[in-house]
């Protein structure tokens, strides 16, 4: 049993890599969803924060202290009860309803491999509601699940990929999987006939725009999505978004340089949709 996995470990860690390991209670499982993701009725967060701790993460503004911004990458929260709050849903099975998992955390961050979180409660999902589920990922680990994916009413893959060049991964995402992995996990999830959207969000310093659209083309995916990397916005003016902004400059990558890919993007790759429009639960 999964959930078994999960008390064992609780018992024996409490890091994982350079990562601190908090196991909490949680009130609840599924959150209405708002924001970017509002076309969703929920979202679904086995874990808060992230080990991947990429430089320009968003979710890390919605951590509750300014301690855990700061922190960002270095502390994940495992809802402990997730499980049995989903369990306590059997009672009104949810029914054509659309989850986005996740909005404040990597549900494939390298902590599910040992724990299997993620997975019990897609388990619990497949087996006693009727759901469209929207997965996002960096995580390579997604493709241990693919057996699951079937199971729903609908569901999709978002696998980010978010440059075609190593060196900038490694500046912005550097506890993420590399490009070429990242790359052929698309792949296998199509190959397993998992439906997959490849999103750029936010797309960040690109070497070679018609190359990386050639090679987002051959995983099979038939979806993407492309953001600018947002910078200067108040919110975004501290901490790690400070950082993420002088590595894009850094690498000269600036508003005219995002929209010369982009052009090149929306040229060669089919169903492209920019911004919020990407962020539709069936579109
Ligand atoms: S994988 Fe997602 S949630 Fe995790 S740090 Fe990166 S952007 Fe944030």
């Amino acid at each position: 049993m999964i959930s078994d996995a999960g008390r064992r470990t609780k018992n024996e860690r409490t890091k994982s890599g350079r990562t601190t390991l908090n196991f909490k209670q949680s009130k609840s499982i599924l959150t209405p969803a708002s924001g970017f993701i509002s076309g969703f009725d929920f979202t679904l967060n086995p874990y808060s924060g992230c080990a991947f701790g990429c430089t320009y993460c968003y979710a890390a503004f919605f951590a509750t202290t300014q301690r855990q911004q700061d922190d960002w990458g270095k502390w994940i929260d495992v809802k402990e009860n997730a499980l049995d709050l989903l369990k306590s849903l059997r009672r009104k099975p949810l029914t054509d309803k659309t989850i986005y998992m996740s909005s404040v955390t990597d549900p494939y961050q390298p902590i599910e491999r040992e724990l299997g979180l993620t997975r019990a409660l897609l388990e619990e999902l497949a087996a006693h509601h009727r759901v469209h589920l929207v997965v996002q990922t960096r995580g390579t680990l997604v493709t241990r699940d693919a057996d699951l994916f079937p199971k729903f009413l609908s569901a999709r893959v978002n696998l980010s990929i978010t440059t075609d060049d190593e060196t900038v991964r490694k500046v912005f995402e550097p506890a993420c999987a590399s490009i070429p992995q990242r790359l052929k996990a698309a792949r296998d999830l199509r190959a397993a006939g998992v439906p997959v959207c490849i999103t750029m969000t936010p797309l960040l310093p690109v070497r070679d725009a018609d190359t990386f659209a050639e090679q987002l083309l051959a995983t099979g995916a038939d979806r993407f999505v492309v953001q600018p990397f947002h910078a200067g916005k108040a919110r975004f003016a501290a901490g790690t978004g400070l950082a993420a902004r002088q590595f894009a400059e850094s690498f000269g990558w600036d508003d005219a340089r995002y929209e010369q890919v982009a052009a090149t993007l929306r040229a060669r790759l089919p169903n492209l949709k920019e911004g919020k429009a990407g962020f539709l639960p069936r579109m």
